[in-house]
This record gives C-alpha cells, sequence and structure tokens, in this order.
C-alpha cells in the first residue's frame, strides 16, 4: 500500500481508490476539509513527491494552483508513495463526528428568506464540536443538507442555525411549509474544519454574505474565551446581503468586533452605508494585510472572488480560511 508522508513528519497509509483525504481521517490524522466533493478547495495540499490518481473533478482549484502541483486530498487517491505539504491540525482536538437526534425548539424568521432554526439534543446527550464547524442535519425521508452551527458550545447543549430558504430547494421547503416546534430530526456532526486557528496579535478579519454570518457568530462567541495572550490585536467583520433586512443580526452588540461594514448589494436609496462586493469594499478599508488572517464564509463565488482579492493583495494563503456554502445538489454529506 502506498505510504502518504505528511511535512509535519508523519505518515500514513493509503489503499486502494480512497480518497488521500479520506485515508487521513481513518488514520486519525486531521487534515483540513469541508465538502469533500472537489468543489469547495479547503483540502488542498501540494505534492512534493509522487503521483496521484484523479477520483473526481478538482474544481476547487486554479488552473495555475494546478500547475503547480496543488491537488485537492479528497479528490485524489495515491497512485505511488507520496510526500504533501499540509495544514497538520492534529495538535487541535477535534470531536469525533457521530449522528444524534433533536428535536426543533425555535422556528424564527430573520428576514423575508431566512430562518434561525434551534434544536435541543436529549437531555443526557452532548455534541461536542468547535465554533465554525457544521453539522449534516438529516430531515424527513433522509434528506441531508449541510448548515453551520450559529453558536459556540452552549451549556444548555442547543444549536442554533441560519437557514437560507431558496426557491424549489428541497430542504428549504421543510423549512419553510412544513417545520414544526418539536420535530424530531438527526444531526450528523460536527464537520469540517472552518474554526478560529492561532489568532495570537492578529488582525482577525471575517468575510461574510448572507447566512454565511452562522459560523462567523459562532466563532465570535468563542473569543472572549480565549486567554489575553491568545486574543487577536483587532477584530474586523464585512458583511454582505443584497438588502438591509437581510442583515438579521445587531452586529453592533458583539462587543468583540471593533470595526463593523455592512454591504449591500441592492441597498435602496436611503442605504448610506457601502455597496458592492464584500471583497472590494474590504480591501478598501484594510488594505495592508501583513498582519491579518481572514475567516470567509458565503456562497462560492463570494469565496472564489475574496480568495482571488486578498492573495493577489498580499495574504499569504496559509492565513485564508474559508467554508464555501455550496449548494446540496452535488455535495457527498459523508
Ligand atoms: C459546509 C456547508 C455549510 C452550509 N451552511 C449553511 C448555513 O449555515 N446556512 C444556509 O442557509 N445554508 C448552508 N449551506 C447550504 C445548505 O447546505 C443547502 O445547500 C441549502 O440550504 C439549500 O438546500 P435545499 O434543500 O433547500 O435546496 P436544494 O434542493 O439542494 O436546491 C438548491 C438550489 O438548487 C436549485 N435546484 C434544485 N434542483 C435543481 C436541478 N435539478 N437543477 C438545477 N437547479 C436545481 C433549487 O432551486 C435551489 O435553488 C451550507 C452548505 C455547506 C456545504
Amino acid at each position: 500500500l502506498p505510504t502518504v508522508s505528511l511535512n509535519s513528519g508523519k505518515s500514513f497509509q493509503s489503499s486502494g481508490d480512497i480518497s488521500i483525504l479520506d485515508a487521513a481521517l481513518k488514520s486519525d490524522i486531521r487534515l483540513p476539509y469541508s465538502c469533500k466533493t472537489g468543489r469547495c478547495g479547503t483540502c488542498r495540499c501540494r505534492v512534493t513527491r509522487g503521483i496521484t490518481k484523479l477520483l473526481c473533478d478538482e474544481f476547487g482549484l486554479t488552473d495555475e494552483e494546478k500547475a503547480n502541483n496543488w491537488i485537492l486530498g479528497c479528490a485524489r487517491c495515491a497512485a505511488t508513495d507520496l510526500a504533501l505539504e499540509v495544514e497538520d491540525l492534529g495538535s487541535l482536538a477535534i470531536p469525533p463526528a457521530r449522528v444524534i437526534p433533536c428535536r426543533i425548539s425555535v422556528l424564527e424568521r430573520l428576514s423575508n428568506d431566512s430562518l434561525k432554526v434551534v434544536v435541543r439534543l436529549p437531555p443526557n446527550e452532548r455534541l461536542d464540536f468547535i465554533g465554525g464547524q457544521y453539522v449534516s442535519v438529516i430531515g424527513p425521508g433522509g434528506i441531508r443538507r449541510s448548515y453551520s452551527v450559529a453558536n459556540a458550545p452552549r451549556q444548555d447543549n442547543t444549536l442554533e442555525f441560519h437557514i437560507r430558504l431558496l426557491t424549489d430547494g428541497v430542504m428549504s421547503h421543510y423549512w419553510a411549509k412544513e417545520a414544526r416546534l418539536n420535530d424530531l430530526l438527526r444531526l450528523h456532526g460536527p464537520l469540517g474544519t472552518f474554526f478560529l486557528r492561532d489568532v495570537a496579535a492578529r488582525d482577525l478579519i471575517f468575510l461574510a454574505t448572507g447566512t454565511g454570518f452562522a459560523p462567523v457568530k459562532a466563532m465570535l462567541e468563542t473569543l472572549p474565551g480565549l486567554s489575553e495572550h491568545q486574543q487577536p490585536r483587532s477584530v474586523m467583520l464585512v458583511w454582505g446581503a443584497r438588502s438591509e433586512t437581510d442583515l438579521y443580526f445587531d452586529v453592533n452588540a458583539i462587543s468583540c468586533v471593533q470595526r463593523y461594514i455592512p454591504v449591500l448589494s441592492r441597498g435602496d436609496l436611503s442605504w448610506r452605508g457601502e455597496r458592492g462586493y464584500v471583497q472590494d469594499v474590504f480591501l478598501r478599508w484594510a488594505p495592508d494585510l501583513h498582519n491579518s488572517v481572514i475567516y470567509a464564509c458565503g456562497s462560492d463565488a463570494m469565496i472564489r472572488g475574496v480568495k482571488s482579492a486578498v492573495l493577489q493583495a498580499g495574504l499569504p494563503v496559509q492565513r485564508f480560511f474559508s467554508d464555501a456554502f455550496l449548494s446540496s445538489n452535488h455535495s457527498i454529506d459523508k
């Protein structure tokens, strides 16, 4: 069996057509990932030795990245022994994913097309997770959709979700028309690796669009729990939406955010704030990225736009983290 060696010094065996990412996770080696379908790009790593075999398209990589030996761990298996450069999350205690039942305890409109859903777990159960991670919600008929938990772990074990309702969306239809308080659902999680790394003394920047604010809120809630020497130097949030009512949360009430810039793409005449793309507005306000670390969450298009803009502006790729709210049509929730 091919051996995969990481720049952290760890190694694991890869077998058959199992992806490099799954082989690592099976061996308890924690690498960054999110969609596991070749689209989001979170599991990218650089091959420094050996040959890989493609399992599915690598939409999450640019042509330039492909030409420079970057691959997606979820989209390739090892054809020979490999040496990879990748972020090893091994020192972090990432709770294992499991399936757990829950009941809806809050259903509340946040805006025209988004909903706040809170679920509670059975009394003796808890779901350990790190603020920013997502779960797969298993609804009626076994349909599964990914949703970021919009809170840091709570004493009462409830989980909050901010859900955008899509026209013709299968799960959206359930949330909008059928969901009732006390409905029984199941969760599979926690999933993904979108959570804060070391942010000590950094300028911490969150970029979000729409319900992409959910994991940002969860991460912001984890900040007060960090010790003084782990705290970032500054915290900034740029949150984009179509209209003012889509900015459904009072960010000014979150005391650790020093600079909040709301951005609208379709603000009416009374809107006096910023307009346009989140990345353009952000770079106007914070052109110097030498001490920054960026966490971005929202649509796939927004993540791509933001990533290319901030990398071009000089941010090292190791300090860019993102979760793309990819449509579930193509996503396989493993
Ligand atoms: C890691 C991750 C985290 C996420 N977190 C959140 C979150 O916190 N909040 C949130 O709101 N969303 C989140 N999402 C997105 C979410 O998982 C769902 O994709 C979203 O809610 C849509 O699900 P749905 O069942 O309503 O729509 P789907 O039924 O999956 O349809 C999606 C869209 O595709 C269109 N469509 C359906 N079928 C077809 C077809 N055959 N051809 C073309 N178009 C079609 C529908 O009209 C709809 O607009 C996340 C996604 C990921 C991957």
